[in-house]
């Protein structure tokens, strides 16, 4: 398995802000979160990357536990105000590629790996739910909520922070390793 140094080595040309490493079995997965994602969220039931398309928080935990190890990293974007969602969201482009350079290097190194990103997945203009398969499985990521994962808790127990100021944003990403 590809290594934490090796990880770290590679971040170092990317603007990575705070990263951990840990065990899935940290993870709690949380059926409160996915009551919000069904009752809140306007992506809920409209991309392969949301529920229900990807299963139970039950399925997400068990396939989450069938790997070995994962790396949690943040990025910031500067925008004018967070309140300002469509300009926050505009900003998440930059956190995907970094999420999707740092995955591919990871499997280039003949790790098995998946990706838990930012809000859902808008590689296609319209997404092919429920209609037909997923145009893009491999690039594809559901959102770390999707999955149940409480997001701020796990940023808080490995000491990362999850709000910095009305300017500026922080995304995050968690990569599941075999
Ligand atoms: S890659 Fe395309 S089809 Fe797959 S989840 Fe994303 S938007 Fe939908």
């Amino acid at each position: 398995m590809i290594s934490y140094e090796q990880i770290e080595e590679f971040i170092c040309q990317y603007p990575v802000y705070q990263y951990a490493f840990f065990s899935p079995e940290d993870i709690e997965f949380s059926e409160r979160v996915r009551w919000i994602c069904q009752n809140e969220c306007e992506r809920y039931d409209t991309t392969w990357a949301c529920p229900p398309a990807v299963g139970t928080v039950e399925e997400c935990r068990e396939k989450c536990l069938t790997y070995k190890e994962c790396f949690l990293f943040s990025t910031i974007a500067s925008v004018s105000d967070v309140i300002n969602l469509e300009e926050t969201l505009a900003t998440r482009g930059e956190h995907e590629e970094i999420t999707a350079s740092i995955e591919k290097f990871i499997r280039s190194q003949g790790t098995e790996c998946i990706a838990l990103s930012t809000e859902s997945c808008d590689i296609c203009e319209h997404c092919a739910y429920p209609e037909g398969p997923c145009r893009f499985p491999e690039k594809m990521h559901p959102c770390l909520e999707s999955h149940g994962i409480i997001v701020s808790e796990l940023a808080d127990r490995y000491s990362m922070d999850f709000t910095l100021s009305p300017t500026e944003i922080l995304w995050f990403s968690l990569i599941f390793m075999k």
